[in-house]
């Protein structure tokens, strides 16, 4: 048998791995995932395996000392789900494993927080009314605690403005005994909730959930795996904002706790908000709910994980990397607004939480929920060709109506009012009724910034970033020009910088967040008008703070980018205005349509989710494209049938599937040399193979933080022999100094 050699990441030098060999009598229990105590250097240290392997290029390899925990980090099921990642998204297990655990699991330096907890002793010996005439604080401790049973020193102190040595003194005589005790740290800081009852369904409401039932019952009498049998088929509900979608999950997930299994909602970032939780909270009040987003500090989140990996939350709500939370026998996963771009990962692994979800449930047989209001082209895809079970919401509850959607011509507007508005006549209007009748306003433009660039306009020499290969956005209110990519910044000019030129008269064009907010507070001086977008958000908790106060109606206008086109309840606002709609549309991207169309949609559901009728308002110069006109009709049937056609005609996903290679370079030379040898070794890899490989082309965004991109496009509908062909030319390369590879399998952007 050949030798087992562990790679460890130790805690003390933490960007390296180390091979150790694997003790026989350890054999069995070391895994990826498991931490063990290694010798380093002349003392021990604390590490966690990454891997396993039978080689080493090392000689003399040290032993492995012992195992830290019997509980391995990572589940079988996990293991097994990192290791189809590895093969899918051609990545290094151990940057899967990693992943899947968050970092304050697997470096362990933080630990539970243990703090002194009191609970009343023997009581017998007391003299209370002596006690309470001699040591009045000492008797309202002990009548504290024999109410409430036991609490937290500290607790204790705060609440009778008391000092330690009095507790000192009751443990002393026996009266009180002081233990250690782990206290959680909870994101919600004990909020309690009124509980919710389940709704009455609608019959479409109904069906989606019987089939979320079915898809339950028959996963938990699978046989689980990759190749298992008898799983059920994913669930996909398609229903408009406002059809009553997270009523079934919630009924979903009652479903699946009462057969005895676990849950996990994934919901994107965005739509964490602590209202969206609460909605869990209140309809199962005695069910510890675990949170994991990245807003956690580290030891909050290092004690919701461990709580879910030890039986005690059944239901975890999260973000992207949710899906690795590790509920023991997992019984449902929930992926709401299952096309939004941030389930995909933007570093390695590229993976998408979504489709991991289908995979993980698979493996852990559990039935697997997606939801959406816009379904990706990818899931709807599936829908129709049987892969998926499809439910249909296309009404909203209780018959709202949908919010009626004008599209204004901002060709004709342009020539009327002499070029260039922020506003459209028409936008301008409806907005002054909003504001007459006190109602709210949400402004829409997904740029930020003042101006989108900053221009010469006698020698046309325009501000670029001397990193990348885009224009510099001019920033109003800190005199500056941002790169968006790089985070690049300069003041802005006040003379062309062109030597020959050094003409005065900068003129800046294109229009971003900044300057929406600009015309709106001077065509309306009195209304209360706030801007939302990363450049707002500078400071913590201010978004939630604004959207409280939006909420309470302190502000009457709200102008964001999409920040604030998803997901959010705003039942006074009955008018959404889309400043440029045409913005996605231009992108280099065969999905530009599918976005548009999605952010549309999304945008328009956050108007009229009260009792008054929403108005839309979309402003574009190309209103008779598709994806505009089948989003004023609220009609996503249309959009998919004539988006899928013209994704059959040129083999673009989902009719195809997608390998993106990005070669990178601070020398373009080079970046190019290596793109077109790979480029070509690949394509003698897939030759009789049905797949389509494109030339090697800069990327769109050309250079980047002044690395030079060059992409290769590999498309195939066989994917799993289109990754082992990336796989394989990948295999062993050694790039030279300063060139990296990027893979990116099922790539969302071909920025
Ligand atoms: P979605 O998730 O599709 O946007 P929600 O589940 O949030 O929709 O439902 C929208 C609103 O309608 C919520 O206030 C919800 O409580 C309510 N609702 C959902 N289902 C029902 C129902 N069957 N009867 C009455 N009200 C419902
Ligand atoms: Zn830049």
């Amino acid at each position: 048998m050949p030798p087992l050699i562990a790679k460890v990441v130790v805690d003390l030098a933490l960007n390296r791995e180390f091979d150790y060999r694997v003790p026989e009598a350890l054999a069995d229990q070391v895994r990826p995932g498991s931490r063990v105590t290694v010798p380093f250097g002349r003392r021990m240290a604390q590490g966690y395996v990454v891997g396993l392997t039978d080689h080493s290029d090392r000689l003399h390899l040290k032993e492995i000392h012992s195992l830290v925990t019997k509980l391995p980090l990572l589940t079988d099921r996990l293991l097994e789900l990192t290791r189809w990642m590895a093969r899918y998204y051609v990545c290094p297990v151990e940057l899967c494993v990693k992943t899947a655990l968050p970092e304050v699991v697997r470096k362990a330096r933080i630990s539970w927080k243990e703090r002194e907890f009191a609970r009343p002793g023997n009581l017998a010996g007391v003299d209370w009314d002596k006690l309470r005439r001699r040591a009045p604080k000492q008797a309202q401790v002990l009548e504290l605690l024999q109410r409430e049973g036991g609490l937290f020193v500290a607790r204790i102190c705060e609440q009778l403005k008391t000092d330690h040595a009095t507790i000192k003194r009751l443990a002393a005589k026996g009266w009180i005994i002081l233990t250690d005790r782990i206290e959680e740290r909870d994101p919600f800081g004990g909020e309690v909730f009124l509980p919710t009852e389940p709704l009455p369904l609608n019959p479409a409401q109904q069906h989606a959930l019987d089939l979320c039932q079915q898809a339950i019952d028959e996963a938990a009498k699978a046989r689980p795996g990759l190749n298992g049998s008898g799983l059920p088929r994913p669930v996909l509900i398609h229903g408009v904002t406002g059809s009553g979608k997270t009523e079934v999950y919630l009924q979903a997930i009652a479903h699946c706790l009462h057969s005895g299994r676990g849950c996990i909602v994934l919901v994107p970032e965005i739509s964490l908000t602590p209202q969206t939780v609460e909605r869990f909270r209140a309809r199962f009040p005695n069910q510890t709910i675990a949170v994991l987003h990245s807003h956690l500090s580290a030891g909050e989140r290092h004690d919701q994980w461990h709580k879910i990996r030890q039986g005690q939350a059944h239901i975890v709500i999260g973000a992207r990397s949710a899906v690795f939370a590790p509920v023991p026998s997992l019984g449902l996963i929930v992926v709401d607004e299952e096309h939004e771009t941030s389930y995909k990962q933007e570093e390695a692994p590229r993976y998408n939480a979504r489709d991991v979800a289908v995979v993980r449930a698979r493996l852990e047989g559990a039935a697997v929920v997606l939801g959406s209001a816009t379904p990706s082209l990818e899931s709807y895809y599936n829908a129709q060709r049987g892969r998926y079970r499809l439910a249909e919401l296309p009404e909203r509850v209780d018959n709202k109506k949908m919010p009626l959607i004008r599209i204004v011509d901002m060709r004709q507007e342009a020539q009327r009012q002499k070029g260039v508005h922020v506003l459209s006549n028409r936008l301008y209007q409806a907005i002054r009724d909003r504001l007459d009748r006190r109602e709210q306003v949400i402004l829409f433009l997904n740029r930020r910034g003042y101006a989108t660039h900053c221009f010469c306009p006698k020698c046309g020499h325009v501000m670029k970033c001397p990193q990348c290969s885009i224009a510099l956005t001019y920033h109003r209110r800190d005199q500056r020009l941002l790169c968006h990519l790089c985070q690049h910044q300069q003041p802005a000019p006040s003379a062309c910088p062109n030597p020959d030129c050094r003409d005065p008269a900068i003129r800046y064009a294109g229009m971003g967040t900044e300057k929406v907010e600009t015309a709106i507070q001077t065509a309306f001086p009195h209304a209360r008008v706030q801007r939302m977008d990363t450049d707002a958000l500078q400071r913590k908790n201010l978004y939630r703070e604004i959207l409280r106060e939006f909420r309470q109606g302190k502000i009457d206008i709200l102008v964001g980018t999409q920040m604030i086109a998803k997901g959010l309840h705003f039942p006074n606002v009955t008018l959404v205005g889309i400043i440029y709609a045409d913005m996605a549309l231009h992108l280099p991207d065969f999905r530009a349509g599918e976005r548009t169309f999605q952010l549309l949609v999304q945008v328009a559901g956050r108007a009229g989710r009260g009792d008054i009728e929403g108005e839309v308002i979309v402003q574009s110069f190309t209103p008779f494209h598709p994806a505009i006109q089948f989003a004023r009709q609220h009609d996503y049937r249309g959009f998919y049938e004539q988006e899928i056609e013209f994704r059959e005609q040129l083999r673009y996903p989902p009719i195809t599937r997608m390998v993106l290679l990005t070669v990178r370079s601070r020398n373009e030379e080079k970046a190019h040399f290596i793109a077109r040898a790979l480029a070509k070794d690949l394509a003698t890899r897939l030759t009789g193979q049905p797949a389509l490989l494109s030339e090697v082309v800069p990327a769109p965004l050309a250079r980047i933080e002044g690395w030079y991109r060059f992409q290769i496009v590999a498309r195939s509908e066989n994917i799993l022999a289109l990754t082992a062909a990336v796989h394989d030319t990948l295999q062993g390369q050694r790039w030279p100094e300063g060139v990296t590879v990027q893979v990116d399998v099922d790539p969302i952007s071909l920025l």
